[in-house]
């Protein structure tokens, strides 16, 4: 069975970049590119700028750049530097020795010398219909992405934790106001964060309150429907957009037992981008739960490359790939 030098898992802006950056030092990265996984997590190809309209912020795209064209002009360059792009998931490992071992989706097992996990993460959301109906017309996990779209905006953030805190506080540059829909009667947030949002002139909390449903005009969010968690009891709220912040999961299932992972689900590193087990290195949203941002992961992803480029090396002169070219 042939070795690879660097097998990749995550087409996202953490696995794209360790795939430019492995291909132009001659390691041939196989990159899985994601969808479901066996253990439920999905890893959207692509990864969460599929989901992202306009990005704005990532340096070099003075006038912008959709979502979805900045994972496709990534791809190509990694591809220009030899990366082998497979539509497919890895679903099973086993990380007790060398080579290291990964099955892929279609049942095939594969050995590779170095892998870099770049399956990312998935924003929380509330699980009702009307959240894909507006999606990115209205509705967001991401205030750094899309709130400059809702200037002069009435917007709700929904969540009580620290997420909700600082999406909340960043949206007061843009919107005309804000609302805080929790669920409880007190936030999860640090309190440091949670004092700014209830002392914020622009910011108001409706404690012990869901969202029932969002509501619109077919094009655009124009209200937000809430449920008491008291009483039950509904009403109407207007508003023309809403962010969620009820949290993050990692695309982690698969790994679990394998390496280690912190209580809160993300990958533990060891060092910049090693994980606990020697080969494995992690990249982008699914080891960093603080920046979260495209930039951020495509600089982990650098990382994370330079690290198993510099181990590949180290094999390579003392003979670690001998037999198994
Ligand atoms: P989190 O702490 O898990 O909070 C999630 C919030 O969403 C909770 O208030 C929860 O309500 C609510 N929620 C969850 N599911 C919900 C649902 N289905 N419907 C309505 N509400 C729901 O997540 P997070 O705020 O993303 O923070 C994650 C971690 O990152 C935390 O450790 C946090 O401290 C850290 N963080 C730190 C900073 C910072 O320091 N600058 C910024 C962001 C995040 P309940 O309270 O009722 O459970």
């Amino acid at each position: 069975m042939a070795l690879h030098k660097v097998v990749i898992i995550g087409s996202g802006p953490a696995g794209q970049t360790a795939a430019i950056y492995t291909g132009r030092a001659r390691l041939a990265p196989v990159v899985f590119e994601g969808g479901f996984l066996s253990s439920g997590d999905l890893m959207t190809s692509g990864g969460q700028l599929m989901i992202t309209s306009e990005v704005e912020n990532f340096p070099g795209f003075p006038e912008g750049v959709t979502g979805p064209e900045l994972v496709e002009r990534c791809r190509e360059q990694a591809k220009r530097f030899g990366a082998d792009h497979r539509e497919d998931v890895i679903d099973e490992v086993d990380l007790g020795g060398f080579p290291l071992r990964l099955r892929t989706g279609g049942g095939e097992w594969i050995e590779a010398a170095t892998v870099i996990i770049a399956t990312g993460a998935n924003a929380r959301w509330l699980g009702i219909p009307s959240e894909q109906t507006y999606m990115n017309r209205g509705v967001s996990a991401c205030a750094t992405c899309d709130g400059a779209f809702y200037k002069d905006v009435h917007v709700v953030v929904v969540g009580g934790g620290d997420s909700a805190m600082e999406e909340a506080t960043f949206l007061t540059r843009y919107a005309s106001h804000v609302t805080v829909v929790h669920r409880r009667d007190s936030f999860r947030a640090s309190k440091i964060m949670a004092e700014r949002v209830q002392k914020h002139p622009k910011i108001s909390v409706r404690y012990n309150a869901a969202v029932d449903e969002i509501l619109g005009d077919g094009r655009k969010v124009t209200s937000v429907r809430l449920q008491s968690t008291v009483d039950g009891s509904m009403d109407e709220m207007a508003c023309g957009a809403v962010f969620m912040a009820i949290g993050h999961s990692p695309n982690t299932q698969v790994f679990r037992n394998h390496l280690e992972l912190r209580p809160d689900g993300y990958i533990a590193l060891k060092g910049w981008t090693q994980t606990s087990v020697p080969g494995v290195f992690a990249a982008g949203d699914v080891a960093d739960s603080r920046y979260r941002q495209a930039i951020s992961a495509a600089g982990m992803g650098c990382m994370a490359a330079i690290d198993a480029e510099k181990l590949v090396e180290e094999y390579e002169a003392t003979g670690r790939l001998h037999g198994h070219a």
